[in-house]
């Protein structure tokens, strides 16, 4: 797939979460939002954690390589950001560790639908996730889920920031730009960090630790599942100990090598991906449209009816076909 290159300022001019930009919604009143929608009705779920990112980074670091990327996706685009899902899903291994606080998978399920669906009742019924903490096991559960309970058209996609980033977040002997593959809160993730929030950076305390796993390497994946081993990192349990044990730092890997020069290719590469997927929605389904309701859902005609003209337009809301437990 082509993915056409865009003009990024690096570092972003980050941090619009409580100014009156009209990019998060948190920050919008109802006129304004009224005229987003009337424009753009794409929304940005920016997804990260709140975790042990050693010295170098905050605890909300995933967070803000999210939100600063989906930042500058909707200066570019017009579209709308949501504020930001902080705490969240965790594998096993992160259990204890200083710092970390993991949502057990069925709350943050329930409370991933539960936004999803007053997004769509807010006619925000195009909405992308984009994560830098993966939870690629968690949240596209929660988007079925919500689908074959509601089954009303929608448009709902979960983008893998790291999946995207792909060779461009490797190391050089993988065809990337870094010494070391990715692991967590490393070379590559913290040159990718630095790249986006300098203002939140000290690379000065940065500190290394050297990954490990119980069975040789090319089983279980590295960090961000880039490599494409047989087994994905959180398809396992037991080929690592728990981090708190093994990285009390809260660094997987060397962060006192990274770089933020290097991650130039990998933020500009999920950036642009996501104007294209931002584009391509809106080119196939123009503002107010959705895929056909017939295809989408075999609910009552009524029904669906009712529910798709929505609050602000003589219809029901949303909530009338259920609550999202
Ligand atoms: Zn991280």
């Amino acid at each position: 797939m082509d993915i056409p290159r865009n003009e990024w300022k690096l570092p972003p001019e980050g941090g619009h979460m409580d100014k009156d930009h009209q990019i998060y919604l948190s920050t919008m009143n109802s006129k304004q939002v009224k005229e987003r929608l009337e424009k753009n009705d794409v929304i940005l779920i920016p997804m990260g954690s709140m975790e042990n990112h050693g010295q170098s980074g905050p605890v909300g670091q995933d967070v803000f390589i999210s939100t600063r990327i989906c930042e500058m996706v909707a200066q570019k685009t017009g579209c709308t950001l949501s504020p930001p899902i902080y705490y969240g899903s965790h594998p096993g291994y992160h259990l204890g560790q200083f710092l970390n606080f993991p949502v057990p998978d069925e709350a943050f399920c329930a409370y991933l639908r539960a936004i999803m669906t007053g997004l769509w009742n807010s006619y925000f019924r195009k909405m992308i996730f984009v994560s830098l903490h993966g939870q690629e096991y968690s949240t596209p559960v929660a988007m079925q889920e919500w689908y074959k309970k509601y089954q009303v058209p929608a448009m709902i996609f979960y983008v893998d920031v790291p999946r995207v980033m792909a060779e461009t977040l490797k190391d050089t002997k993988n065809g990337g730009p870094f010494n070391n593959p990715m692991q967590h809160a490393c070379e590559a993730e913290q040159s990718v960090y630095g790249n986006l929030a300098p203002d939140m950076y000290h690379p000065e305390i940065a500190e290394n630790t050297d990954p490990k796993g119980y069975l040789p390497y090319g089983h279980v994946d590295r960090g961000g599942d880039i490599y494409m081993y047989p087994i994905p990192g959180h398809c396992q349990v037991g080929n690592c100990g728990l981090e708190v044990v093994n990285f009390p730092e809260g660094t997987v890997g060397h962060a006192k090598e990274a770089d933020p020069q290097k991650a130039v290719p990998a933020v500009n590469r999920v950036a642009d991906y996501l104007v294209k997927l931002h584009n391509d929605i809106l080119e196939k389904f123009p503002v107010g449209k959705l895929p056909p309701t017939r295809e989408m859902s075999q609910r009552d005609s009524a029904e669906l009816e009712a529910v798709m003209k929505g609050v602000l337009k003589g219809g029901r809301h949303i909530y009338t076909l259920g609550w999202p437990c």
